[in-house]
């Protein structure tokens, strides 16, 4: 993340805990794990001050280098970490006029080295944070700072208990950036899941919280990538009939572009579920959708939106229809595993509305949490 130190009241830096909070943000920006945004003067002070170590007066000539990139890399983030080494006590967040959040943080606060460690990532599942990550350089090359580095600690997987690991780490003085599924099955309906845990919850400085806008983190892997998994002859978790589900649902996306981000894809859609998802928000969003998918074999229930295959005696064992059958638990890990394996133009040519605009509002975030030193910056 972006460290933007100050000094306007003029404190003495060989003092402590001036002291000890300097050399603990170098120290952060020296082995990579955050940018140090400060005044030429200031850099200039430690790298002539005899008191600071070599390395720590190193890392102050390299960070001053770098100044002007940096600051390119501000407008770039909705967030940044800002130390005033004259406020002793107080944390806190305060949104800027123009959207980005300032997240105050006191001298005293770095003066513990736990404090200043990498940023925290968790999600609800390891496979949605490798996605969120790839969002991430995807944004990074779309705003070209692709040598900027994006760095988390602790890449966790919270699944049920998500919200107490948000509380726990950062109760213990530690940055977290936590992403979370809406759970919802209509645009206007309501949030479910994980997500509601974190509901009226006084959520602290040094943490957010961010709900896609989407049902789960695989409403946003792009069709084409489902294609090339069920392309893929090594992969078997899809077979031919995949490729009519994958048509489906391109069809209903057609008719609504909306239905991908509300989509279960791992589940699919029955017959019944339109109705009761409909309930659910305030317009008849499925059953619109469906019935503009002109190219969707619908047998009799599906037409008239209801189903009882499943109960009718005569047809005893027989399934609930579906609308479009899903592709299967596995299919997040298989499209993480294959876009982080595709070059990032490549991935560009697949985004279009509405996942381009969500993988842009994602990789913001992760970007601006995790943005890191590069390695060029650190060596030179
Ligand atoms: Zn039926």
């Amino acid at each position: 993340m972006i460290i933007k130190l100050e000094n306007q009241e003029k404190k003495d830096i060989n003092t402590e805990p001036y002291f000890t909070t300097v050399v603990n943000i170098m120290t952060a920006y020296k082995e990579g794990k955050h940018i140090v945004i400060a005044e030429a003067k200031f850099f200039e002070e430690i790298r002539n001050n005899n008191n600071f170590d070599e390395r720590i007066r190193n890392a102050a000539m390299r960070a001053e280098n770098e100044q002007r990139q940096y600051h390119q890399l501000l407008k770039g983030v909705n967030a940044y970490i800002h130390v005033e080494l004259g406020n002793l006590s107080s944390n806190y967040k305060k949104n800027e006029d123009n959207g980005i959040e300032k997240i105050v943080v006191s001298c005293e606060f770095f003066k513990d080295s736990s404090s200043i460690q990498k940023i925290n990532l968790l999600c609800e599942d390891l496979s949605d944070a490798d996605l969120y990550l790839k969002m991430g350089d995807f944004y990074k090359h779309n705003i070209n700072l692709s040598t900027i580095n994006i760095l988390f600690d602790h890449i966790g997987g919270g699944g049920d208990n998500t919200y107490k690991s948000f509380s726990k780490i950062t109760e213990n003085t530690r940055f977290c950036l936590c992403l979370l599924d809406s759970d919802k099955k209509h645009p206007s309906g309501k949030q479910g899941g994980t997500s509601l845990k974190f509901k009226d919850k006084k959520i602290p400085f040094n943490g957010k919280y961010i709900v896609i806008n989407a049902h789960e983190a695989e409403c946003l892997i792009p069709n084409e990538i489902i294609e090339l998994l069920i392309l893929d002859r090594n992969l078997n978790h899809y077979n031919y009939d995949f490729h009519t589900r994958l048509d489906y649902l391109r069809e209903i996306c057609q008719s609504n572009s909306l239905v991908k981000l509300y989509f279960d894809h791992k589940e699919g859609l029955t017959v019944n579920n339109i109705k009761k998802f409909d309930k659910s928000g305030d317009t008849p969003f499925w059953e619109n959708a469906v019935k503009g998918a002109t190219g969707l074999k619908r047998r009799k229930c599906a037409i008239n939106f209801h189903c009882d295959c499943k109960e009718s005696a005569s047809k005893k064992n027989q399934q609930e229809c579906y609308i479009i059958l899903g592709f299967g638990s596995k299919l997040l890990e298989d499209s993480s595993a294959k876009i982080n394996q595709m070059p990032t133009p490549k991935i560009k040519h697949m985004l279009k509305e509405p996942l381009l605009t969500e993988w842009m509002n994602i990789g913001r975030e992760i970007f601006s949490w995790g943005c890191a030193p590069s390695k060029v910056a650190r060596t030179s």
